[in-house]
């Protein structure tokens, strides 16, 4: 069998948090084409369903929509238990939901900091370790989490230190699971997108001049797109990343280099 047939993941079970839109639904679309069945797992279950729906019309793969809020623990395990039912096992997670408040340190509420604490972090480790339990009890699985290139570097002039630290956070929190889970063959891998445009931020006129902004700042003069995010999400969702664990990998267009 060649690289690329060994890459493909045909009939692996796997579930994206934020899978409705933007990174979650690119990433999602290219697991299905790689032959995975899918749970988009997310708060807006309409867009989630819909998402689903044009997954399974276009791939020959199953792909449910589940809702569930990444930072309710309740709603998480519950989310687990739907995905067990539908698919009996789990390949591989993407713990991907993630906001972003831009606030200055020194106006950011308690409320604004908690938010982006729990959705970006805690909504990371509530369902990577639901996943984990699950594939440790298996033997074997894979999950990725989505940090940020803001957890390596202070982008600016947008003020956003809540963002910045619960991305950080997820990079420490994927090398801690990777390190606990190696021995049971469970991996645990993190990504690091710069600026992507998303089919939302692309098409918003308020934020026109921003993209402009950020495209002057990457290296590459442009910024990226979710689909740029895909093959490394498959690669280590598969098999060929047997050895890959406690890794972050940075997408950026060079934005961290400088
Ligand atoms: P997006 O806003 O387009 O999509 C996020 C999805 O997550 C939405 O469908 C939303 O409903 C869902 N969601 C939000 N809160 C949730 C919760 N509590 N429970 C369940 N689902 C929830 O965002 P995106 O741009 O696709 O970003 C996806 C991830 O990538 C985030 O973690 C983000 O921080 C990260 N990221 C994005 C960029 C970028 O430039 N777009 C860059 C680096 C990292």
């Amino acid at each position: 069998m060649g690289i690329i047939e060994k890459m493909r993941l045909d009939g692996k079970k796997i579930f994206v948090t934020g899978g409705a839109r933007g990174i979650g639904k690119s990433v999602s679309i290219a697991f299905a084409e790689a032959g995975a069945d899918l749970a988009i797992v997310d708060l807006d279950i309409e867009e989630a369903q819909k998402t689903a729906d044009e997954i399974a019309k276009n791939n020959n793969v199953k792909a449910i929509a589940i809702k569930a809020d990444v930072t309710d623990p309740g709603e998480v395990e519950s989310m687990m238990d739907q995905f067990l039912n539908t698919f009996g096992r789990l390949d591989a997670a993407f713990c991907n939901a993630g906001i972003c408040i831009n606030a200055p340190a020194e106006e950011m509420t308690f409320e604004q900091w908690k938010k982006v604490l729990d959705i970006n972090l805690s909504g990371v480790f509530l369902t990577a370790q639901a996943a984990g339990k699950v594939m440790l009890k298996q033997g074997y699985g894979s999950i990725i989490n989505t940090a940020s290139m803001s957890a390596h570097i202070v982008n600016h002039p947008q003020p956003q230190c809540s963002y910045n630290a619960s991305k950080a956070g997820v990079i420490q929190l994927t090398k801690s699971l990777a390190v606990e889970w190696a021995t049971r063959n469970v991996r645990v891998n993190s990504i690091s997108p710069g600026y992507m445009g998303t089919e939302l931020t692309l098409n918003s006129p308020e934020l026109k001049p921003l993209i402009e902004q950020w495209s002057e700042m990457t290296p590459t003069k442009r910024i990226g797109k979710p689909e740029e995010l895909q093959s490394i999400c498959v690669y280590l969702a598969g098999d060929t990343s047997s050895f890959t664990t406690g890794s972050d990998f940075v997408i950026d267009g060079g934005f961290t280099s400088i």
